[in-house]
C-alpha cells in the first residue's frame, strides 16, 4: 500500500485516549522487547550484513520475547523492520542490499505485546561516524529534533508545542523536514490520534494529558525534502536522491516530562 501507514496517521477525528496504568505497563514491556531488539540489531549493523539479516533477527528477537512483529503484515509491509538506506525516507521493505562502509540507515520497528505496540526508530552510521562525518552530524541533528520534541511531551502543553520545537532545530539546520510524514498516538493500534506533524505551531492542537501514549519521530533530508514512492508501493525516496533519516521515541506522556518506553 502506498498510505505511508508506518509514520503517517491520519487525523481520524477521534480523541486520543489516556491509557490506564495497566496499559501503560504493558506497553512499558512493550517497549523493553523493541529496545532489546533495537540493541541487537544494532550491534549486526556492520559493512556486509544484508538488511533481511537485520530483519530476520529482528523477528527472532521479538518471536522469542513472546511478542509479535507489529510492522509484520501490518497493510501487506513483509518486514519485521522498515529499512531506510541513504536515500530512502522511510518505509524501505528490508532485501538482499548488504550495508558498505559510510552508509546512514534508519531501522524503524515495533513489538506488540498482549495487544499493545511500540514502535521506535533508530539511525546508524555503518562502520562508525567516523565513515562519515556529514552522515553522522545529520543523524545527531535529527535525534536533536526529536529530544526537542520530547522536551515539550508533558501534561499540559499541546501537541503543537512538540512539533514547533521539531521545527526550530531543523529550520536551523542545513537540512529540511519531510512534511508528509510525522508521529502518533498508539496503543492497541499502532497509529492512533492525536496525529503529530513536524512542523507547526506552539500552543495549538490538543491538550496533553498524562497518560498519554505517543511516538514522536522527525522525519528529515538534507537535501530538498520532496519524495516518490517506488514501485513497490512501499519505499519512500527523496526526489533529488540526498540522504533522508529518522529519530523515533514512543513514550508516556507524564505530569513534567515524557517518560520515553524506546
Ligand atoms: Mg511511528
Amino acid at each position: 500500500m502506498g498510505d505511508h501507514v508506518f509514520v503517517h496517521a491520519q487525523g481520524s477525528g477521534v480523541a486520543p485516549v489516556v491509557k490506564s496504568a495497566v496499559e501503560i505497563e504493558l506497553m512499558r514491556k512493550a517497549g523493553q522487547i523493541l529496545a532489546k531488539t533495537h540493541a541487537i540489531v544494532g550491534q549486526m549493523v556492520e559493512p556486509g550484513v544484508s538488511l533481511l539479516e537485520l530483519d530476520a533477527a529482528a523477528e527472532h528477537v521479538i518471536r522469542s520475547e513472546g511478542a509479535t512483529p507489529s510492522f509484520k503484515g501490518f497493510h501487506g509491509f513483509p518486514g519485521t523492520i522498515c529499512t531506510a538506506l541513504n536515500s530512502e525516507v522511510v518505509h524501505g521493505i528490508p532485501d538482499q542490499r548488504k550495508l558498505q562502509a559510510g552508509d546512514i540507515i534508519t531501522i524503524d520497528s515495533g513489538a506488540c505485546w498482549r495487544c499493545y505496540h511500540s514502535d521506535a526508530a533508530r539511525t546508524y552510521i555503518v562502520g562508525g561516524e567516523a565513515t562519515h562525518p556529514e552522515r553522522a552530524k545529520f543523524s545527531k541533528t535529527m535525534y536533536a529534533a526529536l529530544m526537542a520534541g520530547i522536551n515539550k511531551a508533558h501534561a499540559g502543553n499541546r501537541v503543537g508545542d512538540i512539533s514547533a520545537a521539531v521545527q526550530a532545530v531543523i529550520d536551523a539546520s542545513p537540512y529540511s523536514l519531510v512534511r508528509e510524514y510525522g508521529g502518533h498516538g498508539l496503543g492497541k493500534d499502532l497509529h492512533e490520534e492525536p496525529y503529530i506533524a513536524n512542523y507547526g505551531k506552539a500552543e495549538a492542537g490538543i491538550l496533553l494529558k498524562t497518560g498519554m501514549v505517543l511516538a514522536i519521530e522527525p522525519i528529515v533530508a538534507m537535501g530538498s525534502p520532496n519524495t516518490q514512492v517506488l514501485g513497490d508501493k512501499w519505499t519512500v525516496v527523496t526526489l533529488d536522491g540526498s540522504d533522508a533519516g529518522q529519530w523515533e521515541h514512543f513514550g508516556v506522556v507524564q505530569e513534567d516530562h515524557f517518560e520515553i518506553l524506546c
